[in-house]
């Protein structure tokens, strides 16, 4: 059958694709529908079809699916952060395992009967909102000129106007409300990504949820002269703009002066910790530019996870618990109640006795190195971003372990340097190792990865297996990449022995999952 567009068809919507969209099918021709979920049955437009599939647009829920529950957010329809809201939490849970089952069905190739014996239940979150410990706002305006602060309609980069997320903390709001009516005040500019003028791109918010500390990061569109150390402010680009000449720069202190009344403001909320600057004056979509300047407070807000017995019931706290200090630029897990869950899993996974050496790749600020290394040897680990490294290098002193080294760079080119290269430099490295009677760094006990979406390098993955640790633990947040990655070690030597997916982004369609593999005959 070949379907047109304005079409109208009725179909029962089977599951969800990777954006949030309800899959259903008819006579083997596949549609996809935003805003329809599995189990409801809809009429919908057709907007676009090719040859095996379309695209339509919901026109009715003709019988509702029975998972199908009232968003708790006004703007969940149109709010790119959460996809599936209108799902009952149950059944988001569900759908979550079977995605994970499906890609190692499909992608990894791995046997349905082994997948039934090495899965675990996902670990859902008992309470799943309010979970999110950072927030970043883009700040714009309405059709009215209005300025807001909101999020990303989804797919695209128009604002909608919301300070108020279910699942963020309830106090961003305040925070933003403060910020927007100093900009008004002051008559301070959104910035405009089409024309790139403006001046305030987006507000970072991050809160650490055990110390109660806040950080705010202004994301500004400002020019700023190093040498001088200075900022450029509104009222010099007015003047600029009458033809002033650049002399108009003014000092950083100064700059913090002009905003000394909104720093007034920001400081009387409870746990207030850090306020800085973000400078980014690039035409581009990354958030985040270069050069951050704390202007109040400390450069840093704390944070602890905790250690939990993933083997009972309710997951108790065992008592261990490690400080973290996270700067604005950090990659910090988003869900730290259930950070303490998925790393407590990667830590079981990992069966250590005190006396192994563990590499840990794609290690960030050094979080999962250091909730091993008391249980370990020695711990390497590797990073690609500088910063993270710094902030892993002080946290490892700030806990009092001495067991962790890191390592700056991509894991596919670190790894193999250390079990490939004749250098000087890295064979002195690792006979010391070997010296002091601590673990061989080229013959690892424990491999721990957990890369970003695209998962591990090829490189990466042969030197693993050439190191061939007894155990790797793989923590993934997409578990496509996961299925292929596992089917490449489990083509080299290692078998399955535990999967289980933890649910770091309720809402959301995204699932984090953790993997233990065995080294066959080991
Ligand atoms: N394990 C950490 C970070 C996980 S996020 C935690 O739980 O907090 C993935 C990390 O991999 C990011 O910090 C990212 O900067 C880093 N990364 C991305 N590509 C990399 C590569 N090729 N080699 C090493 N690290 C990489």
């Amino acid at each position: 059958m070949v379907y047109n567009k304005n079409q109208i068809i009725e179909v029962t919507i089977e599951d969800i694709g990777v954006d949030g969209e309800g899959i259903g099918h008819i006579d083997g021709y596949t549609f996809f529908i935003k805003d329809a979920i599995i189990g409801d049955t809809v009429s919908a437009k057709v907007m676009k079809a090719s040859k095996n599939f379309a695209y339509a647009r919901l026109e009715k829920v003709i019988s509702p699916s029975p998972f199908r529950v009232t968003p708790k957010c006004d703007i969940a329809r149109s709010c790119g952060g959460c996809q599936i809201q209108a799902l009952s939490y149950e059944k988001q849970l569900e759908y979550k395992q079977n995605k994970v089952r499906n890609n190692l069905k499909r992608i990894g190739g791995f046997d349905e009967k082994l997948l039934d014996w090495v899965t675990d239940k996902i670990v859902g979150m008992d309470e799943p909102w309010n979970y999110r410990n950072k927030a970043v706002y883009p700040i714009g305006y309405n059709k009215d000129g209005k300025l807001i602060a909101g999020f990303y309609a989804g797919r695209t980069h128009s604002i909608i106007a919301g300070s108020d997320c279910f699942i963020g903390d309830p106090g961003n709001k305040k925070i933003l409300d403060i910020i927007l009516a100093h900009m008004e005040k002051y008559h301070i500019t959104a910035y405009n990504e089409e024309t790139g003028e403006g001046e305030v791109r987006h507000v970072l918010l991050r809160k650490g949820f055990t110390s109660g500390e806040w950080m705010v990061s202004l994301i500004l569109n400002q020019r700023l002269d190093k040498k001088a150390d200075a900022y450029r402010t509104k009222s010099n680009r007015e003047e600029s703009l009458s033809g002033a000449s650049d002399s108009s720069w003014i000092t950083q202190k100064d700059f913090i002066k002009e905003q000394g009344e909104l720093l007034g403001k920001l400081s009387e909320i409870k746990g207030m910790t850090s306020v800085s600057v973000n400078i980014n004056n690039e035409k581009t979509n990354v958030i985040l530019g270069k050069e951050t300047y704390c202007i109040w407070g400390k450069p840093y807000i704390k944070d602890s996870i905790g250690v939990r017995d993933m083997t009972k019931p309710g997951y108790p706290k065992t008592g261990r618990s490690l400080e973290f200090h996270i700067s604005p630029q950090s990659f910090y897990q988003v869900n730290p109640v259930q950070t303490e869950k998925l790393y407590s899993l990667a830590l079981e996974y990992a069966g250590l006795t005190g006396k192994e050496a563990v590499w840990d790749l794609y290690c960030g600020i050094g979080t999962i190195s250091l909730f091993l290394a008391g249980n370990a040897g020695q711990i390497y680990g590797v990073e690609v971003i500088d910063k993270a490294i710094e902030d892993a290098r002080n946290n490892a002193k700030r806990n009092g372990i001495s067991n962790a080294k890191f390592f700056v760079g991509k894991a596919e080119e670190v790894l193999p340097q250390f079990y490939n290269t004749t250098s000087p430099l890295v064979n002195a490295s690792a006979n010391t190792e070997k010296k002091s009677g601590k673990a061989d760094m080229r013959n690892p006990d424990v491999i721990v990865v957990d890369p970003p979406r695209k998962g591990c390098d090829e490189e990466c993955l042969r030197t693993m297996v050439a190191m061939a640790p007894e155990r790797i633990v793989y923590v993934s947040c997409d578990s496509a990449t996961l299925a292929r990655d596992l089917k490449y070690l489990c083509s080299n030597g290692y078998n399955l022995r535990k999967v289980r997916p933890v649910d770091m982004f309720p809402h959301t369609v995204h699932v984090e999952c953790c993997v233990a593999l065995q080294k066959a005959n080991g």
